[in-house]
């Protein structure tokens, strides 16, 4: 029998990013969800962000780093786009890994900002066609709106001013309104601009333009699609809170939380955790990669604890990545992509 290996063991945060290695003895990892289980280690990253929305890396480059690092699998997840994903694709099967095509949808949960990463085994198909032809056209609505606030604010021909700092065409996000203001000196860094002017709850931080998490999570599983709650430590809930939003995007079809983004404090990862295994959710897991030079590189994520929670490769409409080939889904035709 092949050996098992432990999802919940021992993350080394090494250059070749997360490795899952095996760490119990058998008789207690038969109690315990497995990941892979082939005579191979596996290393993986299911949320990373490229140049089709607001990463600094082309699709490319960022599958070359993320080879480079070891990766044997690694999700792409543009915010509200998979325009990078056929490039990605490519880069792959040339980079012999796994790339699972896929996207983070902005939702709108109790007036908060909620971001549903969409796993897509099958690539873009189905009512996401549909669904992020709203979403960016939601995302050019809302630019407008957060220039004519910042215009009032103090920042003269704001839209212009960000579409320069995009250096392409694609639809704008906050980062390049973070950019710039500090670019005119309307704030002195990124983190200035975020508290003062585009963060949770300020000016900039406009939210009408997106849908309910429920109904963006319906076209994630009509897609053939997995839905996963992204970093759910990060919208300032509390643990009850929480809770609720697990249960609307379960109530939804939503299937997957984030166990561990980026860096993680233990304890809370392994409260969450809890949360996770009370509603058997899967547990996925990814460093949300955007730059070179952040904490967070490919691969990079605090430690998985020890948990009953399955990993989302466990998933039915996920479980042939551990069986695929390097690059194997990179090189399937890609609806609408190809
Ligand atoms: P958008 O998709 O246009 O709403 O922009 C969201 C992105 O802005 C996130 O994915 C981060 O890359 C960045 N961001 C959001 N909040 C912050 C923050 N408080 N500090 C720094 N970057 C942030
Ligand atoms: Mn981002
Ligand atoms: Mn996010
Ligand atoms: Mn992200």
């Amino acid at each position: 029998m092949a050996s098992l290996f432990v999802f919940n063991t021992p993350i080394l945060n090494s250059p070749h990013g997360v490795m899952l290695m095996p760490l119990l003895p058998n008789a207690l990892a038969s109690v315990l969800p497995t990941a892979f289980d082939a005579d191979q280690r596996y290393s993986v990253d299911l949320h990373m962000h490229s140049t089709a929305s607001d990463g600094a890396l082309s699709p490319t480059d960022l599958v070359t780093l993320c080879a480079g690092r070891g990766l044997t699998h690694m999700a792409l997840t543009d915010h509200d786009t998979m325009e990078g994903v056929e490039e990605a694709s490519r880069a792959a099967q040339q980079a012999g890994l796994c790339l699972v095509p896929g996207c983070e949808l902005s939702t709108r949960w109790q007036g908060i900002n909620i971001h549903v990463v969409a796993l897509m085994p099958g690539g873009l198909q189905g009512p996401m066609i549909e669904g992020l032809e709203q979403q960016r056209e939601a995302r050019i609505k809302r630019a407008e709106v957060i220039a004519e606030r910042l215009e009032k604010m103090g920042l003269p021909n704001a839209l212009e001013k960000a579409r320069a700092q995009a250096g392409s065409d694609r639809p704008l996000g906050r980062p390049d309104f973070a950019r710039a203001l500090v670019a005119e000196g309307v704030v002195a860094d990124w983190a200035g601009a975020f508290k003062r002017y585009l963060g949770s709850g300020k000016k900039g931080d406009v939210k009408a333009h997106w849908p309910e998490i429920s109904e963006a999570v319906g076209w994630v599983v009509a897609s053939g699609g997995v839905a996963v709650l992204a970093h759910p430590l990060r919208y300032g809930l509390t643990r009850r809170k929480r809770g609720l939003l697990m249960d609307t995007f379960m109530e939804a079809g939503g299937q997957g939380v984030e166990l561990v983004s980026g860096q993680q404090n233990p304890d809370a990862t392994r409260d969450l955790a809890r949360q996770l295994v009370e509603r058997e959710l899967y547990a996925s897991l990814g460093s949300d990669f955007h730059f070179p030079g952040s904490y967070a590189a490919p691969g990079s994520m605090s430690s998985v604890p020890r948990t009953a929670a399955p990993p989302i490769w466990q998933h039915p409409r996920l479980a042939h990545l551990r069986d695929a080939p390097s690059g194997m889904l990179g090189a399937k035709p890609l609806n609408k992509l190809s």
